[in-house]
């Protein structure tokens, strides 16, 4: 493709996706497909020669977008906070141009510093002392499995010479995400080695409850290795008592790592401080910004007070990738089990200026308004009750009905492609989750899904 052909088809993409935006409220948030649909509409083999560039767009807007979900729309309610914004965007299309790759400072020296600068104005925004280190992964959990890599050595530096001991444990909350158990899995902690600690009527971690599991464990010979607590966490954006944790941890010599995938950004906001007590006091912390500070899909921060202890766990450098050293020169593949790095600091460095502090604090903030004035609206309909205390952008909710009943709320909305929420079981009981976080998501977004809802909830 030569450069002028490129120029042609980037502003083909360009409109494409300005006239996305500019429609996009008219789409359905969920496709109208069914299983194997998208594998049927295309060719089982590959073009033997190259197609135009024209003709494979047409096939995207044909085969491809009827078959997305489109998490970035406005009444995407369903999952944690998404956005891709226009800023975030452009800085991944340039990213791609320069096709970077941090393993080394040597082979992205722009990339390995900018991710520092920008870890450091979000560590300063967010209040963790300068001792974290920050590193940027994909996802939250794989965030997660560094930060318990980093836990195990911190407590076994035998590990690496003599593979994993089998009386090391992890305790986090039954409300935890999926991914602490997956990374304990991973390095094999092995499941009698993970304890799911109960939670209070709030859904938050019980102090009693670990207190009594590390008590216990350990007078079976047991070795507390790490406590993962939650702010933030998935069922129902409840908060884990961080400053109750800390303590306890450090009595029984263990590593804490927070979990705040999701809530991590709103510690941006002086009013919710006091979810955030203590955390700075935590061995490692994940938050993710493509979750709530407005980047898209995929950028994950660990912010680890020991680096060394990741770097004695899983460094190691082939002699074809040393390089000279120096104090300033920082090697991110010291401590991240994948080699290469994408420049995902460029969207973070790009869309942090471009809305400022202040942008993204506002946006968070709109966010956490809308979630607080549907709570309202649920109270004041004796159909419906609030499943769980509403700090963040969440709303767990449920008509005052059987499960199977709530589940038909949920899907006919979902079919209907107007909006898109999802659920948990909490008690036994069916619950509807709406999650506000999309960067275009407006009062009326909320209010007319509301008003839906209300009319499914009548039908039904
Ligand atoms: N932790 C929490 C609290 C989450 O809600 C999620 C996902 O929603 C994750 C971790 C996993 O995130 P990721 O998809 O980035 O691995």
């Amino acid at each position: 493709m030569s450069p002028d052909e490129f120029r042609a088809h980037g502003h083909e993409l360009v409109e494409w996706i300005a006239r996305y935006l500019e429609t996009v409220r008219d789409r359905p948030v969920l496709p109208e497909v069914t299983p194997g649909e998208v594998i049927d509409a295309l060719p089982v083999q590959g073009p033997e020669k190259g197609e135009p560039f024209s003709q494979i767009l047409e096939d995207f807007n044909e085969a491809i977008l009827p078959g997305s979900t489109l998490w970035n729309h406005p009444r995407f309610f369903s999952y944690f906070a998404v956005s891709a914004t226009p800023p975030s965007m452009l800085a991944e299309f340039l990213s791609a141009a320069l096709n970077q790759n941090g393993i080394l400072w040597k082979s992205g020296p722009a990339l390995t510093e900018l991710e520092q600068v920008v870890l450091g104005w979000i560590r300063e925004w967010v209040g963790l002392p300068e001792e974290f280190f920050g590193i940027i992964y994909d996802t939250a959990s794989i965030s997660t499995l560094h930060a318990l890599i980093a836990a195990r050595q911190s407590v076994d530096q035998k590990t690496r010479k003599d593979g994993a001991a089998r009386n090391l444990v992890v305790y986090t909350s039954n409300q935890a995400h999926s991914s602490v158990e997956k990374g304990a899995l991973a390095l094999g902690f092995g499941e009698e080695n993970i304890r799911k600690i109960e939670c209070d009527a709030e859904f938050r971690l019980s102090i009693p409850a670990l207190k009594a599991a590390l008590e216990e464990d350990v007078k079976e010979g047991k070795i507390p290795c790490c406590i993962v607590p939650t702010i933030g966490a998935t069922p129902t954006a409840s908060i884990d008592p961080v400053a109750a944790v800390i303590p306890l941890a450090r009595q029984y010599g263990c590593w804490v790592h927070v979990d705040a995938a999701y809530a991590g950004p709103a510690a941006l906001l002086e009013e919710k401080q006091w979810m955030f007590q203590d955390w700075e006091l935590a061995d490692s912390i994940v938050l993710n910004p493509h979750k709530w500070m407005l980047v898209n899909v995929d950028a994950s921060i660990l912010f680890i007070r020991r680096k060394d202890q990741l770097s004695d766990a899983i460094g190691l450098t082939p002699e074809y990738l040393r390089t000279q050293s120096d104090p300033r020169m920082l090697n991110y593949m010291d401590y991240s089990i994948s080699l290469g790095r994408r420049f995902r600091a460029l969207k973070l460095w790009m869309t942090l200026r471009y809305y400022g502090r202040e942008g993204v604090a506002g946006t968070i903030r709109s966010h956490i308004g809308m979630a607080d004035w549907l709570r309202e609206q649920i109270e004041a309909d004796p159909r419906f009750e609030v499943a769980a205390p509403v700090h963040l952008g969440l709303v767990c909710f449920r008509m005052k009905d059987s499960n199977e009943k709530n589940q038909q709320l949920m899907d006919t909305l979902n079919t209907s492609g107007f909006a898109f929420l999802s659920h948990t079981i909490q008690n036994g009981q069916y619950v509807l989750r709406f999650s506000v976080g999309n960067w275009m998501t407006t009062k009326e977004d909320v209010e007319e899904t509301w008003e839906r809802i209300r009319k499914v909830a009548s039908a039904l």
